[in-house]
């Protein structure tokens, strides 16, 4: 079966992360896009494996160029966007490829490469959604509460999706997603 892009995405703080790193630890073999985005780096970010950590120049720059495949304005604030050619290469070269992004990102690669397979991962309820959400401890109040917002509108989206994948466990959840990808679970 030739690869095709694989697209994750779902509410905010839905753990998309969390399955982006077990799938990182244990499928090697998946390449992960790198986002370009114009928001501050974290402690324990790395720069080019996270993101790419870029100006709001440098962000206009790669749009004029016509260089990202999506891009979008997240949670009201910072700006996020895939690079288009790492994709295509990873693709080309027969790697299956693995983008997480936000729903408006989603849409737009669906407009773009609709035979890409979207996955949405979804919080086991809305009550742990918010708790993961507020627990995460590193976004202000103010910043908590714009997420929030986000994750009501982006739990809406689910029937736009191929398939849901719910985030109940982290490791199954994963192995779901590596399954739908067409790649035979390690462990
Ligand atoms: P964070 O700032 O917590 O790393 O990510 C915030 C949100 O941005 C997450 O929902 C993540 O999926 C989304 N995101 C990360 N990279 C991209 C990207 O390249 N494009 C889009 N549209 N969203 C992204």
């Amino acid at each position: 079966m030739k690869n095709r892009l694989t697209v994750l995405a779902g509410p905010t703080a839905v753990g998309k992360g969390t399955i982006s790193s077990y799938i990182r630890d244990h499928h090697p073999e998946v390449w992960f896009s790198v986002s370009a985005t114009t928001r501050p780096r974290r402690p324990g970010e790395i720069d080019g494996v996270h993101y790419h950590f870029i100006s709001d120049d440098e962000f206009d720059e790669l749009i004029a160029a016509g260089e990202l495949l999506e891009y979008a304005v997240v949670h009201g604030r910072h700006r996020y966007g895939t690079p288009a050619a790492p994709v295509r290469e990873a693709l080309e070269a027969g790697t299956p490829a693995l983008l997480e992004i936000d729903l408006q990102g989603a849409r737009q690669v669906k407009d773009r490469m609709p035979d890409a397979l979207f996955v949405f991962l979804a919080p086991p309820s809305w009550e742990e959604l918010v708790s993961r959400l507020t627990g995460r401890g590193t976004e202000t109040p103010a910043e908590q509460e714009r997420r929030l917002t986000t994750a009501r509108q982006e739990l809406a989206a689910e029937s736009e999706f191929d398939v849901t994948v719910v985030n109940d466990h982290v490791r199954t959840a994963a192995q779901e997603l590596i399954q739908l990808m067409g790649i035979s679970a390690s462990d």
